[in-house]
């Protein structure tokens, strides 16, 4: 039996419980059927935090977040907080987390399930099939540099600036990251910046290149502009693997590679800090989507994202790679079977809810498992 892997639950708001109480049943699977044993902690962030304590998260969850091997993050936010006051939002909760765990890459997949292929906004040859995983660096850049702000000119026009800002060990430490993934995957390892027109740009071009020539010289590197990756993007998704950039590239670049695949309550993602000692990563897991108000409560949300956020979780922070291929391998048996929630229902379809869906890739599992 595999040693106990802590995971600290954090569902949050809206649609953030309904989604993931369907992940605790395949944790009560894969425990029952896997011989693994989780050690689960299940908290309180957002919203329902601010409620109970004032504050969106609360210095005791912040220590249980530092002290478990991963944290699995629902939603938070909705329009009961809308008008708190800013320092205490919702968002500040998930704010502390990224920032106090120091998680500086964040990994979106963009993983195209054949039976979605016609969902795309993209031609069904364009992105069946599609599996391509785009790390952005989280935590510095242009979002961060100083100076910033607005300033009034003499003559009261004003001047708006923001610095985009990056050192060498910055560029380094994500580089590894993808580099790590990349390696997993087929060694192909797609840099993009602006090189041609900034000098962050050229710094990460250069440290990029350095990572590669004196860490992973057996895997391969290419340097495309984020201009072209973009367009390139739309054009032929399938030629890229692995996609690391920088803060504000990586913010556009994947969304751009979210759409490809269809909806919102498909897409998963991770954060993750520097390696310990041992090479494990503080980690934080959460769906791409919101606390969708306009639909929680109701037993309608697609839990699907959150699913493969907690699929990461086992590739990612436990190791646990086969236990992931089989979650992903049944929700793509349950898509293939017809059933859809509503965000993804196309005509012909089952039209199924959130615990629905949730039966459906318990059966999944059971079938696959044999
Ligand atoms: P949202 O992602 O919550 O919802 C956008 C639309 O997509 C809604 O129509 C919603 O019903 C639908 N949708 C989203 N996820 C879905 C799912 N899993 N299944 C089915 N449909 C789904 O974004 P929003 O409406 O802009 O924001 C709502 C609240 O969530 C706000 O308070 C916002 O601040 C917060 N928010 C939180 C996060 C987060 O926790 N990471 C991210 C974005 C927005």
């Amino acid at each position: 039996m595999s040693s106990n892997k802590s995971l600290l639950i954090l569902p949050g708001d809206g649609i953030g419980a309904e989604a993931m109480a369907q992940v605790r049943r395949i944790i009560d699977w894969l425990e029952r059927n896997r011989s693994l044993r989780f050690d689960l902690d299940e908290d309180l962030v957002g919203g329902c935090s601010i409620d109970a304590h004032g504050v969106p998260i609360t210095d005791a969850v912040m220590d249980k977040a530092f002290n478990a091997d991963a944290v699995l993050l629902g939603a938070v936010g909705g329009p009961k907080w809308d008008n708190i006051d800013f320092s205490i939002k919702p968002e500040r909760g998930l704010l502390r987390l990224r920032k106090d765990l120091e998680l500086f890459a964040n990994l979106r997949p963009a993983v195209c399930f054949e039976a979605l292929a016609d969902a795309s906004s993209l031609k069904r040859e364009v992105v069946a099939g599609l599996d391509i995983m785009i790390v952005r660096e989280l935590t510095g850049g242009v979002y961060f540099g100083e100076p910033r702000g607005i300033t009034t000119l003499p003559d009261g026009t004003r001047r708006g600036v923001n610095t985009q800002v990056y050192e060498t060990e910055e560029i380094r430490r994500v580089v590894r990251v993808a580099f790590d993934i990349a390696k997993a995957r087929t060694g192909r390892l797609t840099s993009s910046e602006k090189a041609n027109v900034m000098e962050s740009g050229i710094l990460w071009r250069e440290e990029a290149q350095w990572v590669h020539d004196n860490e992973y010289p057996d895997l391969s590197i290419q340097h495309m502009y984020a201009d072209n990756c973009a367009m390139q993007l739309v054009r032929n998704p399938k030629q890229f693997d692995v996609i690391v950039t920088d803060n504000l590239f990586g913010d556009v670049l994947s969304d751009i590679a979210a759409m490809l695949t269809g909806s919102l309550g498909m897409l998963p993602s991770a954060s993750l800090g520097a390696a310990d000692a041992e090479g494990k990563r503080r980690a934080m897991y959460e769906p791409v989507h919101g606390s969708a108000p306009d639909i929680a409560g109701q037993n309608l949300a697609n839990p699907i994202a959150t699913i493969l956020s907690f699929a990461m979780a086992l590739r990612y922070s436990f190791d646990l790679g086969e236990d992931a291929d089989l979650v992903e391998g049944a929700v793509q048996d349950v898509l293939a079977a017809g059933y859809r929630t509503g965000d993804i229902m196309q005509p012909g379809m089952t039209k199924t809810s959130t615990t629905g869906m949730g039966d459906a890739i318990l059966a999944a599992l059971d079938k696959r498992q044999g």
